[in-house]
C-alpha cells in the first residue's frame, strides 16, 4: 500500500474529549472517527487490526470446533419476551418498531435468537454437543459511552452458544473455551488475567472473565501475590468475604429494588427533584427499614442485584410489602444514625462501585429504629484490601485494573427452559438443552492493545495485529535514487509476503518519521542517503537504534 494513496487522517493535537490513551491514538492516527456518541467508524488502519483480530478469533475458535454463522441483528421482541428480558434488560436495549408497528431489538446479545434456532432444528441428544459462533455488530445503549471503542453502543463482538446434552459435556466446553481464550489473547498481544466472577444479569452459574490490565480498565481484580486466586471484586466481597465472615448479615432481611412509586414516595419525603437515573433499595431488617437512595450516573440491574444480594442471603421484598412498610412507618424518616449507615455503606457499595460498575453515587437514608447496636454487630464487616491475607488463604491480596475483554459462562438452562427449548434424550424423553455462552469484546480488543502498546511517540503494535508488517520510508520523497530503492523493496517484500506501507509521499523527513511512530508498524525500512550504495536503515518501533544493512539481505533480516 502506498501511503500517498491511504485514506490515514491523522490529528496533530490531542483531541480534548478522549480521556483513554488508547481513544487518543487511535483518533490521532487515523484509525477511526466518532459518529455519534459511542458510534465509530473504522477507518482502513483500523479495518486491518479488526480483521487481524478477527481472523485469530476464528482460527481459535474453529481449531475448538466452534463453528462460524451469522444472525441478525435485529431481532423480534417477543424472543426477549420468552425469557422475560424485554423488560429485564431496561434502557440498554435498543429498541425499534417497523411500519407494520412490530417491534423489534437491536441485538445486545444473541441467547434468545440463537435458542430460537437451535429449539426448532436441533432435537436429539446425538446432534450434540454443539457450539456456534458469530463475529458481529452489537448495540447497548450504555449509559455512559466512553474511552472510545473501550466502551461503545455499537461495538463488534465474537459471540459463541454451545449446547448440551449433559453438564459434563458442559464443563467440558467450557474449559475447551477457556483455553481457546487463553490462546486468543495471548496471540494478540495482550496482558492479561482469567479472573473467577459472578454471573449477573445473564444468569446461569460459573463464569470467568478475561481482563486486560490496565490503568483505565473499570474494573478491579483482587488476586494473590502467591497464589493463583484471581476474582473481580465483587466476587471477592460477596460470596467468597462474606462466606469467612462469622457474622452473616442477619439483620438485612429483605432488600427491595425501586419501582417507580417508591422512588416517587422517597423523592417526595427527601424533595428531591424527579430525576430518571434515582433507584432505591429499601432494607427492612429486624428493627425497622432503612432504606437507600441511591442518585447517580449509573445502571441499577436488578437481576445482577438480587443475584449479588442473593448471596449475601438477603431477601427481596415485593412491592405490596414495601408500600405497606412505608406507610406503617409514618414519621419516623429522619438522618441515619452511624449504626444503620454501616449496614446500609455496604449495600450501597455493593450497589454502586460494584454492582453498577459507577464510581459515584450519591446516597440518602431513612431508617427507622436506631435502637440496637448496629456498630457493635458489625465492626468487622469491611471490604477486601490491599494487603489482606485472601480469599483462599494464600499469599496477600493485591488489586490490579482490568478491562474486561472476554467472559465465558455456564448458562446452564436459564434459557432453554424459559424458551421451551428440548431435545431427546436417550430414553426418548424431552429434556431442556444445556447452555454455555462465551464472549469476546473484538473491537473493545483492539483499543486494550493500545492501552498496553504505547509510548510517547504513539502506537506500538504487536506483530500478529498491526495493520501492516513493515513501513517503509522513502527519506526524501522528491530523491529519483531512494524512490527507486524503496520502490524495488517494496516489491520484493511484497513478493516475500510481507504487507508494506510504503511511505512515497513528498513530505519532509520529520513529518514522515512522526507519522510512523504515531502508527506504529512493528518494523521501520528508512531508504535514505546511502540508498545509491544499496544501504538502507532498520528499525524496531519498540526502540533500540536503527541499523545499517545490505538491501541484498533486507529480507533475510526482516523475516
Ligand atoms: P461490561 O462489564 O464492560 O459492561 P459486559 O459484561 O456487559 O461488559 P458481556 O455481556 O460479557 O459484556 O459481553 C462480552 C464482551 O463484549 C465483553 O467481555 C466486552 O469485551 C465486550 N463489550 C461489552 N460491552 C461493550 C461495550 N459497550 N463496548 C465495547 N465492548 C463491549
Ligand atoms: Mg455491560
Ligand atoms: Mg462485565
Ligand atoms: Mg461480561
Amino acid at each position: 500500500m502506498k501511503q500517498s494513496k491511504l485514506f490515514m487522517p491523522t490529528l496533530r493535537e490531542v483531541p480534548s474529549d478522549a480521556e483513554a490513551v488508547s481513544h487518543q491514538l487511535l483518533l490521532r492516527a487515523g484509525f477511526m472517527r466518532q459518529n455519534a456518541a459511542g458510534i465509530y467508524s473504522y477507518l482502513p488502519l483500523a479495518k486491518r487490526v479488526l480483521s487481524k483480530i478477527e481472523t485469530i478469533v476464528r482460527q481459535e475458535m474453529e481449531a475448538a470446533g466452534a463453528q462460524e454463522l451469522l444472525m441478525p441483528a435485529i431481532q423480534p421482541a417477543e424472543l426477549w419476551e420468552e425469557t422475560g428480558r424485554w423488560d429485564i434488560y431496561g434502557p440498554e436495549l435498543m429498541r425499534l418498531t417497523d411500519r407494520h408497528d412490530r417491534r423489534f431489538a437491536l441485538g445486545a446479545t444473541h441467547e434468545e435468537l440463537i435458542t430460537s434456532i437451535v429449539r426448532d432444528e436441533l432435537n436429539s441428544y446425538k446432534k450434540l454437543p454443539v457450539n456456534l459462533f458469530q463475529i458481529q455488530m452489537k448495540y447497548r445503549d450504555e449509559r455512559r459511552p466512553r474511552f472510545g471503542l473501550l466502551r461503545g453502543r455499537e461495538f463488534i463482538m465474537k459471540d459463541a452458544y454451545s449446547f448440551h446434552a449433559t453438564q459434563e459435556s458442559l464443563e467440558e466446553e467450557y474449559q475447551n473455551m477457556f483455553e481457546a481464550y487463553t490462546k486468543i489473547f495471548t496471540r494478540v498481544g495482550l496482558e492479561f488475567r482469567p479472573v473467577v466472577a459472578d454471573s449477573g444479569a445473564i444468569g446461569g452459574s460459573g463464569t470467568h472473565e478475561f481482563h486486560a490490565l490496565a490503568a483505565i480498565g473499570e474494573d478491579t481484580i483482587v488476586y494473590s501475590d502467591q497464589s493463583d486466586y484471581a476474582a473481580n471484586l465483587e466476587m471477592a466481597e460477596s460470596v467468597d468475604q462474606y462466606a469467612k465472615q462469622e457474622k452473616s448479615p442477619a439483620a438485612l432481611e429483605e432488600v427491595h429494588t425501586g419501582d417507580a412509586k417508591t422512588i416517587e414516595a422517597v423523592s417526595a419525603v427527601l424533595g428531591l427533584p424527579e430525576q430518571e437515573s434515582i433507584k432505591t433499595v429499601v432494607f427492612k431488617t429486624e428493627q425497622g427499614l432503612v432504606m437507600a437512595l441511591v442518585r447517580g450516573d449509573h445502571e441499577v440491574n436488578d437481576i445482577k442485584l438480587k443475584n449479588y444480594l442473593g448471596a449475601l442471603d438477603i431477601m427481596m421484598a415485593t412491592d405490596e410489602e414495601i408500600e405497606q412498610a412505608l406507610h406503617s412507618t409514618p414519621g419516623t424518616l429522619g438522618p441515619i444514625g452511624a449504626e444503620m449507615k454501616i449496614v446500609a455503606d455496604y449495600a450501597i457499595r455493593a450497589l454502586t462501585n460494584v454492582v453498577c460498575g459507577a464510581n459515584k453515587a450519591e446516597t440518602h437514608y431513612i431508617h427507622v429504629d436506631p435502637s440496637r447496636d448496629f456498630a457493635a454487630e458489625y465492626t468487622d464487616l469491611r471490604f477486601v484490601e490491599e494487603g489482606d491475607v485472601s480469599p483462599d488463604g494464600a499469599g496477600h491480596v493485591k488489586f490490579a485494573r482490568g478491562i474486561e475483554v472476554g467472559q465465558v459462562f455456564k448458562l446452564g438452562t436459564r434459557y432453554s427452559e424459559g424458551m421451551n427449548a428440548t431435545f431427546l434424550d436417550e430414553g426418548g424423553k424431552a429434556q431442556p438443552l444445556i447452555m454455555g455462552c462465551y464472549g469476546i469484546g473484538v473491537s473493545r480488543t483492539m483499543s486494550a492493545v493500545v492501552e498496553q502498546h504505547y509510548d510517547e511517540r504513539g502506537i506500538v503494535w504487536p506483530k500478529a495485529i498491526a495493520p501492516f508488517d513493515v513501513h517503509l520510508i522513502a527519506v526524501n520523497g522528491k530523491n529519483a535514487d531512494q524512490m527507486q530503492v524503496a520502490e524495488t523493496v517494496y516489491q520484493e517484500l511484497t513478493a516475500a509476503g510481507f504487507s508494506v506501507l510504503f511511505d512515497d509521499r513528498k513530505e519532509r523527513a520529520g513529518v514522515k518519521f512522526a507519522d510512523a511512530d504515531l502508527i506504529g508498524l512493528p518494523v521501520r525500512i528508512n531508504v535514505g542517503k546511502k540508498a545509491p550504495e544499496g544501504i538502507v536503515e532498520l528499525k524496531a518501533r519498540r526502540g533500540g537504534e536503527a541499523e545499517e544493512i545490505q538491501q541484498t539481505n533486507l529480507l533475510e533480516a526482516v523475516r
